[in-house]
């Protein structure tokens, strides 16, 4: 992208990038008996066929410049599945020489193509052989990391109908008299469509956020409040006919720390409400809790011994990540929105996510992704080993009320 490539500029900028093809399918293999498919274009008939090239590709010059042209690639149609690796600042160009240059691998031997690539390098570069951007070359070259990328079909092969039935139907329960309101979420399989659990959102009593809630209270209020609010989910989700469903619910960590007999509230009004501990799931925020673990601990402990779960939700916000795991495993995770937003364009969120999914997976942890909004976003992970979900793209929290589910359904036979 740089008019001038010989010559080095104030601040060059490199991103490498991907455009990956099918390398793995899962979630075709787990959707349907038939054979993994390779995807590409579709058609005007509906039906795709294969256009089966990967490219790797190394962009270098000015910020603007790059930014510029990767924007390009993205929008060009014929690419698809394109991830970002890498996005660095650096001293001057690794191939300052080279305009833009193709390599076939397909016609090459592995190891003359990357030392191939490495001569047509910037003097400098050439010798440095752990670069990270060169690294990506030799790795892409070698071809040892294609296990990790997973080709998606576009989004558009599904659709997302919300679907009313008839627990969706029912009116909006109001808790009387009560200063909070609950709405309600599920967590979903897609695949398998069944609900998970529901999570009580705690809500204003004209559904404002649960920030503005606690805007208003201080000091021990807020635990208090917290606590208490806990009986208006629990007999709202009755009113609402969950009773033989899991339901999940949200407390800041210190609110059972605080507030003396909270746990032996909890199971009364559990029981009040014709609900067991064993379906009560309860969230707590990951960077909450590390601060006062050792009280925290003491905590879940009450809990676990009464027979409800302990979820940590927004995992991977908070600065703890799988350090947290070391010191308590909780029964379930919850991945953060932060990291699910774009997965399917981010190679590090994607390595983040791996490690996350086969951390969970050694220590018997379950896992689901928050904050699925798009297509795409689902079917990277759903690729990836998530099989639950929770998301605008299956269903938005209701106040009151139970929202209908929006089930994947495939567009087009393929
Ligand atoms: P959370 O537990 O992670 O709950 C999910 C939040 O993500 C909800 O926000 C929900 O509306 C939102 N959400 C759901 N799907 C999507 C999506 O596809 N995209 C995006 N961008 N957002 C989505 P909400 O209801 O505003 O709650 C915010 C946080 O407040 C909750 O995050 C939870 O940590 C906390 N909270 C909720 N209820 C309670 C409660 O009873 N007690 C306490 N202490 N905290 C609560
Ligand atoms: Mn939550
Ligand atoms: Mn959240």
């Amino acid at each position: 992208p740089d008019k001038h490539p010989g010559k080095s500029c104030s601040q060059p900028l490199f991103t490498a990038v991907i455009s990956a093809r099918t390398f793995q399918l899962n979630l075709w293999k787990k959707w349907s008996k038939q054979p993994p498919i390779r995807i590409g274009t579709r058609t005007s008939q509906g039906f795709y066929y294969s256009t089966e090239c990967t490219f790797f590709q190394l962009l270098e010059g000015p910020e603007e410049s790059v930014k510029r042209i990767y924007e390009h690639i993205c929008n060009d149609p014929r690419h698809y599945n394109l991830v970002e690796l890498l996005y660095d600042y650096g001293p001057s160009r690794r191939f300052g020489h080279a305009g833009m240059e193709l390599f076939d691998l397909r016609r090459y031997d592995r190891e003359e193509v990357l030392q191939q690539v490495l001569n047509k390098g910037t003097t400098r570069y050439q010798l440095t052989y752990n670069d990270r951007a060169l690294q990506f070359f030799r790795t892409f070259v070698e071809a040892t990391e294609k296990e990790n990328y997973f080709e998606i079909p576009p989004g558009d092969t599904w659709e997302f109908i919300p679907e009313e039935d008839a627990f969706s139907r029912q009116p909006p329960v109001i808790a009387k008299g009560a200063d909070c309101s609950f709405a309600f979420q599920p967590i979903v399989d897609p695949l398998t469509q069944q609900v998970v659990s529901w999570e009580a959102l705690l809500r204003t009593p004209s559904g404002g956020s649960p920030a503005v809630y606690f805007e208003s209270l201080t000091g021990n209020a807020i635990y208090e409040s917290d606590l208490k609010s806990k009986q208006v989910a629990l007999s709202m989700a009755s009113a609402l006919g969950l009773e033989g469903q899991t339901l999940s619910l949200n407390l800041l960590p210190m609110t059972l720390v605080n507030v003396p007999n909270a746990v032996d509230f909890l199971l009364k009004e559990i029981a009040a409400n014709g609900l067991v501990p064993e379906q009560i799931i309860i969230e707590f925020t990951e960077s909450e809790v590390i601060s006062r673990l050792t009280e925290f601990k003491g905590a879940v402990r009450q809990l676990k011994s009464a027979g409800i779960s302990v979820a940590i939700d927004h995992f991977g916000a908070g600065f703890a990540g799988l350090l947290l795991l070391a010191q308590f495993q909780p029964d379930r995770i919850k991945i953060n929105r932060e990291l699910v937003a774009d997965v399917h364009k981010s190679g590090p969120r994607q390595a983040i996510v791996q490690a996350i999914i086969k951390c969970c997976a050694s220590l018997e942890i379950q896992f689901c992704a928050v904050g699925v909004e798009k297509a795409e976003e689902w079917m990277w992970l759903e690729s990836a080993g998530i099989s639950e979900f929770q998301g605008h793209l299956f269903a938005s929290p209701k106040l009151g009320g139970i929202p209908p589910i929006a089930w994947p359904e495939k567009k087009f036979d393929i």
